[in-house]
């Protein structure tokens, strides 16, 4: 489902990810742990086209990113072209970037009927649908300012998914949220994965990595310093790096 090859990323002077290689299998969970500035966001913009990578290739959902393959030769895509890609992944941020001025059947139903162009009645009856599934049916007529932070969340999820998504992306989802909110969101996630979604999650929540997670990926000074399974990772990590963080987390 996504497949990095050498995947390369500077800002000016400053290197920030010096050769990803990683690959993603359709409905698995892999988890991305790292120190702060290590370049796990920077990734998952570069995995969703938030930003063009420098060098090295990326493949989403057999789609090699920024490009089309015909014969031999690769063209490189229009902008037009790369939103088409961009839509079958959705993302996730710390901050539910919401639309405070919508309610939240509204959040929902913006993208499929302006982007994807479905009637409105189609598009709220999904909906309805979505926010049921993030345990919403009594919201979808508040405004996000009428809603906690696990439940805008929740929402944001929601809305990533009415666009149909193969892929999910989430950027330390739970790290924004008091703590006792956080549970709702990670359950959320985890039905999602339990349902079949391909997922590349940030997160520092080792529980949630260790019981949800297929794989477990250490950053540190953008590039893959461990991977394995969580177990494997977490309880014997190899890298003095890794240790040092885990033993900070746990
Ligand atoms: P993480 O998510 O692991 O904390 P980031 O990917 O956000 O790390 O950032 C990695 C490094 O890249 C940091 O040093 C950050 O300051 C830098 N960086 C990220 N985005 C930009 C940008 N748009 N311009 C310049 N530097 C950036
Ligand atoms: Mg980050």
């Amino acid at each position: 489902m996504v497949k990095a090859e050498a995947v390369h990323k500077h800002f000016g002077r400053l290197e920030v990810l010096k050769g990803i290689d990683l690959e993603v299998a359709p409905g698995e969970v892999m988890c991305v742990l790292g120190p702060s500035g290590s370049g796990k966001s920077t990734f998952l913009r570069c995995v969703n086209h938030l930003e063009k990578i420098d060098a090295g290739r990326l493949w989403v959902n057999g789609h090699l990113m920024g490009y089309r393959q015909k014969g031999d030769r690769l063209y490189e895509l229009r902008d037009r072209e790369v939103s088409e890609q961009r839509r079958e992944i959705g993302m996730v941020f710390q901050r539910f970037n919401l639309f405070p001025h919508m309610t939240a059947m509204e959040n929902v139903c913006e993208a499929p009927v302006h982007v994807r162009r479905r009637s409105k009645a189609e598009a709220r009856e999904r909906g309805a649908a979505l926010l049921e599934r993030v345990g919403l049916s009594d919201k979808t007529d508040s405004y996000p300012s009428q809603l906690s932070g696990g439940q805008q969340q929740r929402v944001a999820i929601a809305r990533a998914l009415a666009m149909e998504p193969k892929l999910m992306l989430f950027d330390e989802p739970t790290s924004a949220l008091d703590p006792e909110l956080v549970g709702e969101v990670l359950e959320v996630m985890k039905q999602l994965a339990l349902d079949g979604m391909t997922m590349i999650v940030v997160t520092h929540e080792i529980g949630f990595a260790r019981e949800v997670g297929d794989t477990l990926v250490f950053l540190d000074g953008g590039v893959v310093v461990e991977k394995g399974t969580p177990e494997e990772v977490i309880s014997n990590p190899r890298n003095r790096r890794t240790q040092d963080f885990l033993s900070r987390v746990l």
